[in-house]
């Protein structure tokens, strides 16, 4: 018989982004890391964005702080660097885990994986934001570009689950983040969801990651967004509960007022679940 865990720590598997290394984040990495310690956490793991392939796979806001690939691409070298001496610096007070989040567009397969080698993060977390070279998160003019070049949300939905299965099956991370995002922007997700075709596939990457025993992000940035419920919805997390899929918070944090918020929210739905709360750490 398990023991219920009476309290269970406060981690973020997912989070740390930052003013000083992302467009849409604010205030400075140092400051975030100080108020995870503020507020109690055990460990975190730092997941800065990647940089892009190319310009042409740059966000709108990066494109009008006058960046390019290049200076992108410095500017994670940066964040890697400042985020091992702060890892450093507040050793044996919060445990903190250098990583970073993955795209997934022309290129970015083997390009991450130089990232990898070249940068040696503690961990990465696999993320899609693009659908077949589309951005489909930052607007919801995006989202609605993308199902009409898709040709309809469920194409849409079908395509990204195909090319977060190609992530996980060529990247391995150890943490898949914000497994269904794609249903951002969609009123009628969970009757999409459950569409066979849909559902398919969606069992299908389960599998792999249960196969390959890596970490689903229960991304609680959701909750921030007017959504009912966090990445992964209910019937997802059944699923992966069923296939003992370990399930993780991530606060997606990308300022100092969103670290761990909604945390207890989340860790709430996971207890209640059925799910582990001695959560595994992502390295
Ligand atoms: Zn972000
Ligand atoms: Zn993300």
């Amino acid at each position: 018989m398990t023991q219920a865990n009476p309290h269970p720590s406060y981690v973020s598997i997912h989070g740390g982004h930052s003013g000083d290394f992302c467009n849409h984040a604010t205030d400075s990495l140092e400051d975030i890391v100080q108020a995870y310690i503020r507020k109690g956490f055990a460990w975190v793991g730092l997941t800065e964005h990647a940089p892009p392939v190319t310009d042409a796979f740059m966000y709108p806001d990066e494109r009008e702080a006058g960046l390019d690939a290049g200076r992108l691409y410095q500017r994670f070298a940066t964040y890697i660097k400042t985020a091992r001496k702060i890892k450093a610096r507040y050793a044996g007070i919060l445990d903190i885990y250098v990583g970073f989040e993955t795209e997934l567009t022309s290129g970015a397969l083997p390009f991450t994986r130089r990232l990898i080698e070249t940068f040696q993060p503690d961990y990465i977390v696999g993320s899609l934001h693009h659908v077949d070279d589309i951005s489909f998160d930052f607007s919801r003019d995006d989202y609605l570009r993308a199902v009409v070049s898709l040709g309809g949300h469920d194409n849409l939905y079908c395509r990204y689950f195909d090319q977060q299965y190609e992530l996980i099956e060529t990247l391995n991370p150890a943490v898949i983040g914000h497994f269904d995002l794609i249903r951002i922007h969609d009123a009628h997700y969970k009757t999409r969801l459950a569409k066979p075709k849909i559902a398919d596939r969606i069992d299908r990457n389960l599998a792999l990651i249960a196969d390959r025993g890596l970490i689903l992000d229960f991304n609680l940035a959701a909750l921030s967004k007017n959504m009912a419920e966090p990445y992964i919805s209910a019937n997802i997390l059944a699923k992966a509960r069923e296939l003992g899929i370990a399930v993780v918070p991530g606060d997606d944090s990308h300022s100092v007022d969103s670290v761990g918020r909604h945390l207890d929210a989340g860790i709430n739905i996971l207890a209640g679940m059925g799910f582990s709360t001695n959560w595994p750490r992502p390295a």
